[in-house]
């Protein structure tokens, strides 16, 4: 559609003509509960002006028919003035008036005003959901960030429901069946940070309240919601205990009342992503709302996203990027905040740096390595552009380098940055240099270079130890080399790790320094014993890849799992995953450490990703001919350590759920079906919902669940995440017809909502079924470009990440997609991006198993 994919230079053309004094958005709802209504009525009155006037510019719209656009007074013609993405309007005044009548589409997508209808009670809830140009789907915007403006909505919605929207409502008044809530103006926010959420949501309500420096009293409303056949799992009081929490750190660290009045949390069905920021009506994922036991990590994960959210309130609606370019200015500060605040505001989780360096860091890692990666500080031309940058590098890296930062300029000048930063920008816009002006003030010192190696170029360094020892076995060297594209300054603090009395290794000695150019020589070093282990980056304070000297990778091979230290052992966890991915470590050795050691590992987020890495080694990045040995000695494990793990804990239901991933042999699915009969039982293992859906999953994709036993466990679970699971289950059976209905569900009909494309791509794309599905990479790469052209692109993100032919590891596959890049390339740039990124898995995948097979 020409004119959907808007351009940084038009943005700019526009920026630098109006300004936006408010717009009044009405929406009538009140079709929704009925499936036959398609679409909902959206009036926009936008008030701008215009520094030159007789100009025309044009207003972003993707509606399904235009009624009427009025410009001062003057009627256009729809038919001329919208052309299916924009609505252009010519002959501007200084001061305007453009009012736009049009119908909108309700979403399946997840993309504008998604509806959904609860299997459970047939009960009908909306939410929106924009980032990072999805308003357009619901009312007519000038959608870019740095157009800010007051947003007055008003929503008429069926008289039994409620809704809520960045503002409080100010008044709702009765008519017939329905109800209209009007709400009070915003303050200046951005098209993509607007919200309304609406339906029937159960509510838990709460309060803050804070003396602020003045003498005053802050007086924020709390409340949290989710859809009512989810009120029994609800645990608010936890999720508002969290809230408070972090609104007492905030308000500490940031020293800016919190500007946007109230502050709702809601946890809403089939969205696309972790959570989204929207000033004072925050949106979550609804799997946060816990209907089974899950581990530990979970509700770490959760506090997480809600402190991250929190923080953008001030990083991102607060102060706001100009353009998607900078990106990284909110979403690196966020991913930062979310660990920080988690210690900082004294919630009960405690290992959030752990959980960092592990889990969010091997994000930045394998994007960072991609041949696609960008600096953090990126080149954003367009839209789509903008949709793939909410990517590891512009969260995790990101993240990763302000810890660098904070341990180069220390924490109190980066606070006190961000407090002036507030201060100075309150309600605009910045770019990089805006936030450098400012921490270069706070902290005395030049960080031009410094932003010109970490933020301005892109890939990831590795840092290996050097030791030479004399005839007694004394340091007389330890140096640090360090290779990369971009050698850059790091802030490191090197471990050097001894066994104690009772064969633990611990640290003897922390040195602290500044590691520059290809080679640095650890002067503290000289003279100690050498060290059963150096560990460099001890203390994860910089970003990125360690590697071991010889002997510290022996010590690791023989005792990994005897590093007392929880962070220590999670950096040697994650270095020897990232040699493995390098090829520099057989997958079998990596499966080798995780079959030793994993069932000493105490810190329950590290297990779970071992669970995830050793099962990801096996499949993709062994010898094949040694991947059902592989496979096999996983579930040995697996049901090994099922049995040892402290009944009802934790680490039993992690490796219950990775037995459930691994099991294949008769006897690991006789006790899968066992545990779903009834007739076994593991002593604490409670079979909850969540985990049968496991069970199923596994004897489906082994072709041990019929369909009658399916659907009588949805008949059972008949809610909106059993019929997920189900779908899923449909489509991890193997055999042709089964993949054959999954492919034809998602690429056949648009109709299918995001989550159960979701679940058919991931019953599909099995690896243990790459000869099933061997025979769609060709057609794959045929639909390619009408995918992009004719899905959303949320959709088709997922189409073409999810049925690219990851499981055929082959150097047929490797010039497939050679042969469709070269041949395509005018194809659109992001398409692009995703299919090289694919490839390139594709082509560390075959360097492993080279690695492995050797
Ligand atoms: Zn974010």
């Amino acid at each position: 559609m020409p004119g959907k994919n808007l351009s940084r230079d038009e943005a700019q053309q526009r920026a630098s003509i109006l300004a936006v004094d408010g717009y009044q958005v009405q929406l009538d709802v009140t079709s929704a509960p009925d499936p036959a209504a398609a679409t909902f009525r959206s009036t926009t009155t936008l008030t701008f002006r215009c520094s030159e006037p007789g100009a025309a510019t044009f207003l972003d719209l993707l509606a399904t028919a235009v009624r009427g656009v009025t410009l001062n007074g003057r009627e256009l013609d729809p038919a001329t003035a919208f052309d299916g993405a924009r609505v252009h309007v010519d002959g501007l005044a200084a001061e305007n008036v453009l009012v736009v009548d049009a119908d909108c589409a309700y979403s399946r997508t997840g993309e504008g005003l998604h509806r959904f209808t609860d299997p459970v009670d047939h009960e009908t809830y909306l939410y929106t959901h924009y980032e990072p140009a999805d308003a357009r789907r619901v009312f007519a915007t000038f959608e870019q960030p740095d157009l800010k403006a007051p947003f007055t909505f008003t929503v008429t919605a069926p008289a039994a429901w409620d809704v809520w929207s960045n503002a409080v409502h100010e008044r709702v008044t009765a008519e017939g069946d329905a109800r209209t809530w009007e709400f009070a103006p915003t303050q200046p926010i951005s098209t993509y940070l607007t919200a309304v959420v609406a339906g029937p949501y159960h509510v838990a309500r709460d309060h803050y309240s804070r003396t602020l420096a003045d003498g005053s009293t802050l007086e924020i409303p709390l409340s949290a919601m989710c859809r009512r056949s989810l009120a029994p799992y609800f645990d608010a009081d936890e999720i508002l205990g969290v809230t408070k929490l972090g609104l007492d750190f905030f308000h500490e660290e940031f020293d800016y009342p919190y500007p946007f009045g109230k502050y709702d949390q809601a946890f809403v069905p089939e969205y696309n992503i972790g959570a989204m920021e929207n000033p004072g009506c925050v949106t979550f994922r609804e799997e946060f709302v816990f209907r089974s036991k899950v581990t530990d990590a979970a509700y770490e994960g959760r506090a997480n996203v809600i402190l991250h959210e929190m923080a953008h309130m001030w990083f991102g609606d607060l102060v706001t990027m100009r353009w998607w370019d900078d990106l990284w200015l909110k979403e690196s500060f966020a991913d930062f905040m979310g660990s920080y605040a988690l210690i900082g505001a004294r919630t009960r989780y405690s290992s959030a740096w752990i959980t960092f360096a592990n889990q969010r860091k091997a994000w930045a890692y394998r994007q960072d390595q991609f041949p696609t990666t960008h600096p953090i500080t990126a080149d954003i031309r367009d839209l789509e552009d903008a949709k793939l940058n909410f990517d590891g590098i512009t969260y995790a890296k990101g993240a990763s380098v302000l810890k660098q930062l904070v341990a180069y300029v220390g924490s109190e000048a980066f606070f006190e940055g961000a407090r002036r930063y507030f201060k100075r920008h309150a309600f605009g816009n910045t770019e990089l240099a805006d936030l450098l002006d400012i921490l270069e003030e706070t902290s005395g010192r030049d960080l031009k270079s410094w932003a010109a190696a970490w933020l301005q170029t892109a890939g990831v360094d590795s840092l290996t130890p050097q030791v030479t020892v004399d005839s007694e076995g004394r340091i007389t060297e330890l140096a640090v080399l360090q290779d990369g594209d971009v050698l850059r300054p790091h802030r490191i603090a090197v471990g050097l790790y001894d066994r104690d009395a009772d064969g633990a290794l611990v640290r003897t000695a922390r040195i602290e320094l500044d590691v520059t150019g290809a080679r640095t020589v650890v002067a503290e070093a000289v003279g100690r014993t050498r060290p059963a282990l150096v560990l460099l980056n001890d203390d994860d304070l910089t970003y990125c890849k360690i590697r071991f000297d010889a002997e510290s990778l022996e010590t690791l091979r023989a005792g990994l799992g005897d590093i007392q230290d929880d962070l220590a052992r999670a950096l040697s966890w994650s270095a020897v995953w990232n040699l493995t991915r390098d090829g520099l470590m057989p997958a079998r050795d990596y499966v080798a450490l995780v079959l030793r050691f994993a069932g000493q590992e105490s810190n329950i987020g590290v297990l779970q990703s071992l669970h995830q890495q050793a099962k990801g080694a096996v499949d993709l990045y062994a010898d094949p001919a040694w991947r059902g040995e592989g496979g096999r000695l996983l579930a040995d494990g697996a049901l090994r350590e099922l049995r040892a793990a402290a009944p009802g804990s934790d680490h039993q239901l992690a490796w219950a759920r990775f037995l459930a991933q691994t099991a294949n042999g008769s006897e690991h699915l006789g006790l899968v079906r066992g545990l779903l009969a009834g007739t076994a039982r593991i002593d604490g293992l409670d079979v909850d919902q969540e985990l049968r859906w496991s069970l199923w999953l596994t004897l489906a994709a082994a072709g041990q669940a019929s369909d009658e036993e399916l659907a009588g466990e949805l008949a059972a679970d008949n809610t909106a995440s059993g019929k997920r699971q189900y779908t899923q289950a449909l489509a991890a059976r193997p055999t042709p017809e089964a993949k054959a209905a999954a492919w034809s569900a998602v690429i056949d009909s648009e109709e299918l909502p995001n989550a159960l494309v979701e679940a058919n791509i991931a019953g599909f794309a099995l690896p243990a079924h790459r000869d099933l599905t061997a025979l769609y990479a060709a057609p794959y790469f045929k639909l390619l470009e009408r995918v992009w052209a004719d899905r959303t692109i949320e959709i088709a993100m997922r189409i073409v990440g999810g049925f690219f032919p990851r499981a055929q590891i082959s150097e047929q596959t490797l010039a497939e997609a050679d042969a469709w890049l070269d041949g395509n390339r005018g194809a659109a740039p992001a398409l692009r991006r995703l299919v090289l990124e694919c490839r390139d898995d594709l082509a560390r995948a075959l360097r492993a198993q080279a690695c492995d097979r050797a």
